[in-house]
């Protein structure tokens, strides 16, 4: 299979790109980490930053950025999990809030890395705008506006309908959150340039090398086994996010859920003048199942969400949609009257990973604490992951910092319960968010 088939962001990749060799020797580290997706690049990159001595291997079973990394939205932003609302009902209002902060550090962390080591990744830091849509939807923006004041938190922005109408020709939009720190990026390419930057700091990395499974030998080590060769090692990283699951240990901690996105022609000139569109901020809607959209570099429009294609077990073959293509296509004509007519040129999917709580956790397996995990980032890891890597090689250094100690970190998950149970409950609160979607938030 070509990688390039699972997003357009994929295609932007250099035609020349060849895959990293894959392991096929016996190899010894002092860390492994399987995945190279943002989590484990960035793991990578600042584990060799902390410890520049340390050998760090990366195991990634494709190309790096062939999971959700290289096929995002690439909207760089502050939401932790899936609402603070939820957070706020889950962790109570003192976690919610670190929460925030959190994600704050996270987006202007990520804008650090981008413009101190130059990564090529088209990188606009053009905020990010929450849109209300309906009366329920406002009601929901007026709810979080209340939380952030009784925080204390600045740096968000109240947009009117008047203050929205000078930004677009749309008469969708009735209420504006505006956060000016967050940006929109090019995923693949941060995925690629992250991959260069570990790269340059000495990690060494094996694409096309599927972890088959590993084991804790007598003398405390790790032997992680892939098709053709094997790493021992002291510490051993999960960053597979979504596809956690193919590992017995971290089965009932989340459960992979599609999400898709289409992608337009590039507007002409008067297309885009048409829409207004000036700040080319990422918008997102406020509904359950959210909409959420941008322009791209060569001013494609990326619409994505909508709903979610679920999944049985580890089937991981959910990436075309055409129920939920359609509707996002029609979306996009029903914000953008003028547009009506457009060409879509590119579909795809790509899998999020969830937990029962719908927050994200990083965690240990076995009370040593030498086996990592980070998880549950739902469609909102971009800039978390990138953070989340240095939280995690903080840990793996016996360090004690203001991320290791926060309340996600070590948290124990809810597990979900096994198939066909699994199944049943997730077709149930998509059925009821979609309801609630089509009675009130529309
Ligand atoms: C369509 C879509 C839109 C999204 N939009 C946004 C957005 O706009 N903003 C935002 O913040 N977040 C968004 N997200 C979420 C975000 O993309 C993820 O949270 C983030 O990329 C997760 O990074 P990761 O490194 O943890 O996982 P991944 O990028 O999924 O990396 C995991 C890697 O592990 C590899 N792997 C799996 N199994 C094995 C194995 N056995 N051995 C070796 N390697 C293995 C995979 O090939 C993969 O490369 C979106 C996700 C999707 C799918």
């Amino acid at each position: 299979m070509d990688f390039r088939e699972k997003s357009w962001w994929l295609e932007t990749l250099p035609a020349d790109l060849k895959a990293n060799e894959a392991l096929e020797s016996s190899e010894k580290a002092d860390v492994a980490i399987i995945g190279g997706g943002y989590t484990g690049l960035s793991t990578g990159y600042h584990l060799k930053l902390l410890e520049p001595k340390l050998d760090v291997r990366i195991l990634e079973s494709e190309v790096c950025g062939f999971g959700a990394s290289g096929r995002n939205g690439g909207f760089s932003m502050t939401l932790f999990g899936l609402t603070k609302g939820i957070t706020k009902f889950r962790f109570g209002d003192d976690k919610a809030k670190a929460a925030q902060l959190y994600m704050e550090e996270a987006v202007d962390y990520l804008h650090g890395i981008i413009t101190a080591n130059k990564l090529s990744c088209e990188y606009e830091r053009n905020g990010y705008l929450l849109v209300a849509t309906s009366p329920a939807q406002i009601k929901r923006l007026e709810h979080d506006f209340e939380i952030i004041d009784r925080w204390g938190l600045k740096g968000i922005e109240r947009w009117d309908v008047k203050r929205l109408s000078k930004e677009f020709n749309t008469g969708y939009y009735r209420l504006g959150w505006f956060e000016p720190r967050c940006g929109i990026l090019n995923p693949a390419k941060l995925a690629r340039e992250m991959k260069r930057i570990a790269e340059k700091k000495g990690v060494i990395i094996y694409e096309n090398s599927p972890v088959t499974g590993f084991e804790k030998k007598g003398d405390g080590r790790f032997l992680v086994r892939t098709e053709k060769g094997a790493i021992r090692c002291d510490y051993l990283v999960f960053a597979t996010n979504a596809y956690s699951l193919v590992f017995p240990q971290l089965k009932s901690m989340q459960a992979p859920a599609f999400t898709h996105i289409v992608l337009t022609e590039p507007l002409y000139r008067k297309q885009l003048a048409s829409i207004g569109w000036k700040s080319r901020a990422g918008v997102e809607d406020a509904r359950d199942f959210i909409h959420y959209y941008r322009l791209t570099a060569d001013n494609r429009i990326a619409m994505g969400g909508g709903d979610v294609s679920l999944t049985f077990g580890a089937n991981f073959n959910r990436d075309v949609n055409d129920k939920i293509f359609s509707h996002l296509e029609h979306h996009i004509t029903e914000v953008f009257p003028q547009l009506s007519g457009i060409k879509i040129t590119r579909r795809w999917g790509g899998p999020v990973s969830i937990t029962v709580d719908m927050s994200p956790a990083i965690g240990y397996i076995g009370n040593d604490r030498k086996a990592i995990y980070s998880l549950g980032c739902m469609g909102h890891g971009v800039s978390m992951t990138s953070l989340n890597g240095r939280t995690i090689a903080e840990m793996i250094c016996k360090m004690k910092t203001p991320r290791t100690e926060l309340f996600f970190v070590g948290r124990k998950t809810i597990p979900w319960p096994p198939e066909p149970i699994k199944f049943g409950i997730s077709q149930m609160v998509r059925g009821y968010m979609k309801l609630e979607d089509r009675l009130i938030y529309k």
